[in-house]
This record gives C-alpha cells, sequence and structure tokens, in this order.
C-alpha cells in the first residue's frame, strides 16, 4: 500500500478529524475538576516539596499530564459533546490510564475488544465514530475504518505522527528503518505499519547484536530467531541492513535511543566510510520533548535524599517503567502503582516490580521521618498523584497513633 498517499487521501476526507470541534471551553472546565489538583499545584508552588507530621514529598520537577495526552483526552472528550448520540468506539486505550478510561467508558465510548489476539472490528458500523488514541494505529485500522464509512477521529501525538513521517523518509530512501522500542507496543506496532522494511530493537544489547552483524555477519538462523516478532515480513538480515535509519518509540528511555543512533552511525561509517554514510545511514531526532523533561526530573530527584519512591502511571505504560528504572538504577526502594488504591489498607501497597507481577508488600514504609520520592508518567492525571500523596500521609499519621 502506498501508506502516504492513504494518509493524504484520509486527511482530505469529511469523515476524518485530527483538530478538535470547537467545544474547548466547555470541555476544559470538565476536565479540570475531573484530572487537576489544587494540592499538586500547592506542592509545585513550594519547591516541589511538601512536609507533613513524619512525611516530606518530593516531587519531581516535570511528571504526570504531557501535552500531548491532554489533547488526546480532550479531543475525546470533544467528540463526545460533538457526537451526543453516534456510536462511539476507541481502537484502544485513550492513553495507558485506568481512571481515564474508566470515564470514557461511563461517557459510553466503546472500546474495541481483541479476541485471540487480534482486535475484532466487526461490531463497527457505518457511520460510527471511531476514536484513535494518543499513540496512533495502524493504517491497516485507519483503511479499515474509512472502507467502513466510520467518522475517523485521529488524536495521535504530533510527535509520533513525526515518527511516522520519518520512517516514510526511510521508504523513499529504501532504508531499513530501525526502531528503538518494544515490537509489541501500539504506538510501535502503528510506527512499523508506515515503515518499508524494519527491524525494532528492545534495547542497547539488542542494537549492539545488530550492529555486530552488519560488520562480522553472523549466524543467520540465530538472527532470524532472535527478531522473528521484530521485522517486516521477508526481512533479510544479509541485505536489508546495507541502508538502515533510525526511528524509536516515543517513549523510549532518551539516552539509550541516543545511544543506539550513535552505535549504528559508527558501524556504518566503518562499513562503508565516510564519503558514502549519508547513503548508507539516515538519523532524524524523533525524540518527544515531554519524554526528555520527565527522564531528566527523575534525574534530578533521584539525586537527592530519598527512602523510597512511587512512580504513578499505568503498568502498560512505556514512559511509566523507564521512571521506575531509574529509580531501581540508583538503587531506591521504588513501588509502581497505577493508582491511589493500591495503597492501604494498613501499612501494605501492592506494586508492581520490574518485568514481574503485581506484588504486595508490608509493611512498605519505614518507621519515623521519610522522605519519599513522587513522580508519574504522562498518561497519569495530577489528580490520581494527589489520591496517592494523601494516602501515604494518612497512612504515617494512623502508624504513628497506632505505635
Ligand atoms: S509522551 Fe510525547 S509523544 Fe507521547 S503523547 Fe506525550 S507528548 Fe506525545
Amino acid at each position: 500500500m502506498d501508506t502516504k498517499a492513504f494518509k493524504r487521501s484520509l486527511q482530505q476526507s469529511d469523515n476524518y478529524h485530527r483538530k478538535g470541534f470547537g467545544h474547548e471551553e466547555a470541555v476544559a472546565g470538565q476536565l479540570k475538576n475531573e484530572y487537576q489538583s489544587s494540592l499538586i499545584q500547592q506542592i509545585r508552588e513550594n519547591n516541589y516539596t511538601l512536609s507533613r507530621g513524619e512525611v516530606t514529598i518530593r516531587l519531581a520537577e516535570a511528571f504526570g499530564f504531557c501535552w500531548g495526552v491532554e489533547r488526546a483526552v480532550a479531543m475525546a472528550y470533544e467528540t463526545r459533546q460533538h457526537f451526543p448520540t453516534e456510536r462511539i468506539w476507541i481502537t484502544n486505550e485513550i492513553i495507558h490510564n485506568p481512571g481515564v478510561n474508566q470515564r470514557l467508558k461511563e461517557m459510553e465510548v466503546g472500546f474495541i475488544e481483541v479476541k485471540d489476539g487480534r482486535k475484532d472490528f466487526t461490531i463497527v458500523e457505518t457511520g460510527d465514530v471511531v476514536i484513535l488514541p494518543a499513540f496512533g494505529a495502524s493504517v491497516q485500522e485507519m483503511q479499515l475504518l474509512n472502507d467502513r464509512g466510520c467518522t475517523i477521529v485521529d488524536t495521535t501525538c504530533p510527535w509520533v505522527s513525526k515518527v511516522w513521517n520519518t520512517v516514510e523518509k526511510h521508504k523513499k530512501g529504501s532504508h531499513t528503518s530501525i526502531i528503538h522500542g518494544k515490537y509489541n507496543h501500539e504506538e510501535t506496532v502503528a510506527t512499523s505499519s508506515f515503515a518499508g522494511k524494519y527491524l525494532v530493537v528492545l534495547n542497547l544489547d539488542e542494537a549492539a547484536y545488530v550492529a555486530n552483524y552488519i560488520l562480522n555477519q553472523g549466524n543467520r538462523n540465530e538472527f532470524m530467531a532472535k527478531f522473528s516478532h521484530a521485522c517486516s515480513q521477508g526481512f533479510d538480515p544479509d541485505k536489508d541492513l546495507e541502508k538502515i535509519g533510525i526511528a524509536n518509540q516515543t517513549t523510549m528511555l532518551k539516552g539509550e535511543t541516543e545511544k543506539i543512533g550513535k552505535l549504528f552511525e559508527r558501524t556504518m561509517l566503518k562499513k562503508y566510510g565516510p564519503l558514502t554514510l549519508n547513503e548508507h545511514f539516515l538519523s532524524f531526532n524523533t525524540i518527544c520533548d515531554a519524554t526528555q523533561e520527565r527522564q531528566d526530573a527523575m534525574f534530578g530527584l533521584v539525586d537527592q535524599k530519598l527512602d523510597l519512591m512511587v512512580v504513578i502511571g499505568g503498568y502498560n505504560s512505556s514512559n511509566t517503567t523507564h521512571l521506575q528504572e531509574i529509580a531501581i538504577e540508583r538503587g531506591i526502594p521504588s513501588y509502581h502503582i497505577d493508582s491511589a488504591e493500591r495503597i492501604g489498607p494498613g501499612n501494605r501497597i501492592v506494586h508492581k516490580p520490574l518485568h514481574a507481577d503485581l506484588n504486595l508488600t508490608e509493611p512498605w514504609l519505614p518507621d519515623g521521618f521519610i522522605t519519599v520520592g513522587v513522580t508519574s508518567g504522562a498518561s497519569t492525571p495530577d489528580k490520581a498523584v494527589e489520591d496517592a500523596i494523601e494516602r501515604i500521609f494518612e497512612l504515617k499519621v494512623a502508624a504513628s497513633v497506632r505505635g
């Protein structure tokens, strides 16, 4: 499929919307009530610190809702206002936050079900309205919805669209896109659907494996087994790594994306020399500012003296997991929760350790005076952060009364 031509024609269609519907003011009040927090505002104004009783909270200087997420949620609310009687669907979670997704369900926005590992669009009918989430949708899904005569409300973050434009450029020059991301994350699935040939690498180790293959070849079968789910159909590592371009899932660790880009640049320079490097290697900066800011703020926070960290965000949220990784690398006990309800009753917390299932820890808050670092992923409203902080305060008060 000529994905570029399809996108262009879709954007000209009357059934396609990628801006709001002029109800910004009406939904602004609703969003403020549901998701913003006066306590968090107060902490921000107080140099990101708040002490109450035995607890000092230190907030990261950038956390929570990014503008791409805010924009997507506002557009979804506007869609409901604009189409009050139509059936509305969303192709996936609007963002990775259980509370926000629940609110959309209450507003009768239906989520497309996944059956046997595939999304089941049979329920969607001509004339239905379908929202595409902040991290986008694959070009095949867009085509299906367009062919079915749906109205499409595309909330894809412009930063994600920028990556799609990048892989289109790779394709034009017959470069294979090497995408730093998780091959089964919705954003990377969407990005790879716009690419020609592609290979998804999860981290620097996988990138080093590929770089070594480019320079020294290696075991082709082993390569194909390793990347069987993470490459385009018919991918041949002996032919398809001669010209490469770098792209990324916008929420990966920024430092790692940069290192991977540099590694491949050095690799292609070594293999092809400086004169033809530009024919063999393409790189554009597609790291999202919001991801970068939140990660930088986390590095600033973990430099302070903290007894523990609480990281709030959806369990399937890639950027939240990366914030958790930063705390763990510094040896700080860190608890990843998806909502305040995971805290208590009593001195207990149900949290998700890195790459493991949910775990109950009791007691989790140490006795005496403590300093707790708090941050949240780009899909987490301030209200959820406020609720978690209030629970920590309550829990320490209750513990000191008992003690
Ligand atoms: S994290 Fe970045 S790319 Fe993702 S929605 Fe937010 S602004 Fe957009």
